[in-house]
């Protein structure tokens, strides 16, 4: 099955069990001031499971854009190292705003896998959560007994709190969660091993694909719960792990849903994806990253060098710099996968097909000014080696490079490696250490109502490697 058709299956599913099918919300949130980025399904209904504002429909299905680089959902290093995280991702998911509950969730769940996808319910395991006494939360019997009818006990799961309880903070609706995960190795495989024990534990080929939240319960400011009035489902299932599924393929990469642009890069740059293991990772993070990249574009949010655009920024320049570094691309070429993504998601995502020539050029155009710094850079670096007796190169020079053109950090230290020096990086630490003091000074100005912030705090939640510029990320907070 054809990953566009998967998708279709799932929308009219759900459609004919009463769901209203809307679009998927933007990638970038423009007026929500905990979070940058849509990074799962819920966010665009979280008002009204906090009861401001009521629903078109009680229950409503889509696919959303999602984008996992900052704050508490943050994949990026695992991307390109991995074969299912990525950085955006589509998120299928169905709700109901106090309408069916348990029950229905999880029978439909079964029913979509298990008879119109047909996946092997061998195959399938669940998780339920198993309770937690010191803070009055009761074991999900409900679920487990739903679960029961379908799965044997011994693929049932009892999941702690971290995995299997979801709270949207420290007060307000929350409650357990049901998640399925597949085990996908092959059967000999298989019979060495049971999946069950390769849940939770990274296994490439034993994966989550589906998880359904619960929200029955509200925590009070004192921290006990209390049932909630109405209670509703959330449910979110990653798309390019279904269809890695359904295609019978081991990884997400290998499904149509990648390999169009998989094909592409290995066309430009003359290479096989599958011949070796480090251009293998620059082609997963390039086809990845090109994804996040031109759909925040699409939606509004152009590379800068603060906020939003900031992390768009920084994620296209890793792209860039798997690429140059080890693919050898010295000419911009990632804007021309975007061709490709509008021919394969065009359909659905008409935004993408739209803002085809603007992302295109903007994407031409930061490859080219990246890729101009990383020339400099390399020839600078050339200079400090020359200059330097022994074999270890002085942080200091090296903080230099990064901090006055951009040069980033990582690519130092590889470039260093492979030529047999090695980087002082304590020294490096030391004057990256000064500088953050110098900009934190710096910023101690007011403006008006607002002072500016420039904070580690804020480092965290935006990013997530070295390949820092010398700009720096800047927020506001009200005084
Ligand atoms: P995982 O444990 O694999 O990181 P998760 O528990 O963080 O997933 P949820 O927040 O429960 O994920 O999101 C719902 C579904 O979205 C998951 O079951 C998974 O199929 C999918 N998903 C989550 N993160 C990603 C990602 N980075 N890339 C692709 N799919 C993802
Ligand atoms: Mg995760
Ligand atoms: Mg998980
Ligand atoms: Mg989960």
């Amino acid at each position: 099955m054809k990953s566009q058709d998967i998708r279709k299956a799932y929308l009219q599913f759900f459609e004919s069990k009463g769901h209203l099918i809307v679009p998927s919300a933007p990638i970038v949130l423009k007026d929500d001031p905990t979070l940058m980025f849509n990074n799962s399904g819920m966010a665009q209904f979280k008002e009204y499971f906090l009861g401001n504002g009521i629903p078109k429909s009680k229950r409503i299905a889509d696919t959303q854009k999602c984008l996992r680089v900052s704050g508490k959902h943050n994949d990026l290093e695992d991307v390109g190292f991995d074969t299912y995280h990525h950085t955006m991702f589509e998120m299928l998911g169905n709700w109901s705003f106090g309408d069916y509950f348990k029950k229905e969730a999880l029978d439909w769940a079964w029913e979509f896998l298990t008879e119109v996808l047909k996946l092997d319910k061998d195959r399938l395991y669940v998780s339920v959560f198993e309770g937690n006494p010191s803070e009055n939360v009761p074991f999900d019997q409900e679920a487990f007994d739903i679960w029961k009818k379908y799965v044997p006990e011994d693929r049932i799961i009892l999941g702690n709190k971290k995995d299997n309880f979801w709270e949207m903070g420290d007060q307000g609706p929350c409650g357990p969660c049901s998640e399925i995960h597949i085990d996908l190795r092959s059967n000999e495989e298989r019979a060495k091993k049971s999946g069950r024990e390769l849940v939770n534990e990274d296994h490439p080929q034993v994966v989550e694909i589906w998880n359904n939240v619960f929200m029955e319960f509200n925590r009070k400011a004192d921290g006990s719960l209390e049932k909630l009035p109405a209670q509703h489902v959330d449910t979110g299932m990653g798309f390019e792990r279904l269809c890695m599924a359904m295609q019978g393929v081991q990884s997400n990469y290998d499904t149509d849903v990648f390999t169009p642009l998989i094909r592409e890069v290995e066309t430009i740059t003359n290479t096989k994806y599958g011949s070796n293991e480090k251009q293998d990772v620059a082609i997963r993070v390039i086809v990845d990253h090109v994804r996040a990249v031109a759909f925040a574009i699409a939606d509004g949010q152009l590379p800068s060098n603060n906020g939003a655009g900031y992390v768009i920024r920084r994620i296209l320049r890793r792209a860039i710099r798997y690429g140059f570094t080890f693919l050898d691309t010295k000419q911009p070429f990632i804007y021309k996968l975007v061709e490709i993504l509008s021919n394969q998601m065009g359909e659905f995502f008409p935004e993408i097909q739209l803002q085809r020539n603007l992302v295109r050029n903007v994407i031409k155009e930061e490859e080219a000014s990246f890729l101009r710094t990383l020339d400099q850079g390399l020839i600078l670096l050339d200079n400090v080696i020359n200059t330097t007796k022994g074999t270890e190169v002085s942080g200091r020079k090296a903080f230099e490079l990064y901090d006055t053109f951009g040069f980033p950090i990582d690519l130092t230290a590889l470039i260093l490696r492979e030529k047999g020096y090695t980087l002082n990086e304590k020294e490096f630490d030391v004057e990256l250490q000064k500088q953050k003091d110098r900009s934190r000074a710096a910023s101690k100005v007011k403006t008006g109502d607002w002072e500016v912030l420039y904070d580690d705090d804020v480092e965290e939640f935006v990013g997530y490697d070295t390949t820092t510029t010398n700009v720096k990320i800047t927020r506001y907070r009200k005084v």
